[in-house]
């Protein structure tokens, strides 16, 4: 007897998407989740979504807020030598656009779609543990304050962050974890200010900066800043200064300051493990991968993840257990594309702290390639915009 299907540990934003296509599919599942309803939603966090990742919210029926209060964006504009601006316009190289909505928002979205199904979702799940995982009897135990209790499964899917339990249920000679860590990372706020009206990303000399927007009256702004620097140490006006100084004139002068309403300091890591499948569980977004936000794929990469997993637990339910077997090799091939880019981007960007007047030179002829090659900005939009699905 199994209590479900499919125990999802996690319920952020890959945890949520497989609960509601699962159900979708009429496949039951249930959702631990170790925080509160609350704390999850007031997590600020991504903002760009891939044409993809667009598609697919819409495949789902998410896509009616998203497309009333989402921003449009088809252009990636890069500032460096404090005034030259490229700008690499993805619809007329690919025919395919951004969109700025927020991580909260789908979040929200993700809820109320739960809350209309009547999805099993606990949250508050302390102590979660993943037993018999290489058996066709998993089960997952947790905690809720009132005594230890015990679900009973086909499969684990481990949707539960970094920081998560799940990957280390993955015995050490099977997982293999690539790892890179960037020595800075972005301090961010979120100021309820008209956003520039475009996504600019700077290199300066003082350090990398972007801005970006959540919607017409909520911006999202972020400089590079040790992280050995507290959050204390910034005031607004302290962010504010720098961020313009950062900017080309052109730009600055456009920015919309205010009180910030919001205010973290971010480290930047690539990670990978590998494999995503051992026995029975299955892990998906960053709890397999995460990559720094330069790129803006993490949330767009969770997405893709779900998609894989989705697809091919609806086939093995249907009776065509393949996509199971190969989710793990295709899920890693867009994976590693992502995390490359990710770098790359971090490292055309961003001034690091050992950097030589070898690799500053090395730096700026990069932009300038890209600057000057259609090529070249064929191959950013193409991968920023995101590659099409295996
Ligand atoms: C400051 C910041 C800025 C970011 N900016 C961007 C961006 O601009 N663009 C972008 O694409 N990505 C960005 N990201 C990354 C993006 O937010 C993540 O990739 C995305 O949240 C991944 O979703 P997830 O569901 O896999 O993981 P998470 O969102 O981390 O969700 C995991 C869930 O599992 C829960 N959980 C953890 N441990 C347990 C446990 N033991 N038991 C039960 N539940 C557990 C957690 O509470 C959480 O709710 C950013 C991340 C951060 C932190």
């Amino acid at each position: 007897m199994t209590d479900t299907r499919v125990a999802i540990i996690g319920a952020g934003p890959a945890g949520m998407l497989l609960s509601h296509l699962l159900d979708r599919a009429g496949i039951d599942n249930v959702v631990l989740e170790q925080q509160s309803r609350s704390y999850v939603l007031g997590r600020i966090r991504a903002g760009v979504l891939e044409s993809g990742t667009v598609e697919t919210l819409r495949e789902a029926g998410l896509g009616n807020r998203m497309d009333a209060e989402g921003h449009v964006h088809d252009t990636i504009n890069i500032a460096w030598r404090g005034e030259d601006v490229l700008s690499v316009n993805t619809f007329e190289l690919l025919g395919k656009t951004m969109m700025a909505y927020g991580q909260t928002r789908i979040q929200e979205d993700l809820y109320t779609a739960a809350d209309e199904r009547g999805a099993r979702v606990v949250f508050q799940a302390q102590d979660v543990q993943l037993h018999d995982i290489a058996s066709d009897h998993p089960s997952v135990t947790f905690d809720t304050g009132a005594g230890s209790e015990r679900l009973s499964c086909e499969f684990i899917a481990g949707c539960d962050g970094f920081h998560g339990v799940s990957r280390t249920h993955i015995p050490d000679h099977v997982r293999t974890d690539y790892d890179k860590v960037y020595p800075f990372g972005w301090l961010g706020i979120l100021s309820e200010t008209p956003p520039l009206p475009i996504l600019l990303y700077a290199n300066h000399e003082r350090g990398f900066a972007l801005c970006s927007m959540r919607n017409p009256m909520l911006s999202r702004y972020y400089v590079q800043a040790p992280l050995t620097d507290r959050i204390e140490d910034w005031s607004d006006d302290r962010f504010w200064d720098e961020l313009l100084t950062r900017l080309p004139e052109s730009q600055s002068s456009r920015i919309v300051t205010g009180p910030s309403i919001e205010k973290s300091l971010a480290p930047l890591r690539s990670h990978v493990s590998e494999p995503m499948r051992w026995g029975n569980l299955f892990l998906a977004g960053d709890a397999a991968h995460i990559v720094p936000p330069t790129g803006a794929k993490g949330l767009n990469l969770a997405v893709a993840d779900v998609r894989y997993l989705s697809q091919a637990l609806i086939a093995h339910y249907a009776g065509d257990g393949t996509g199971l077997e190969d989710y793990s090799a295709t899920a890693l091939r867009r994976v590693w594309g992502a995390v490359r880019f990710s770098w790359w981007m971090t490292t055309l960007l961003h001034r690091f702290p050992d950097q030589t007047a070898f690799d500053q030179r090395a730096q700026e002829q990069e932009l300038s390639y890209v600057a000057s090659s259609a090529h070249a900005q064929a191959a950013l939009a193409e991968q920023y915009v995101g590659l099409p699905y295996s």
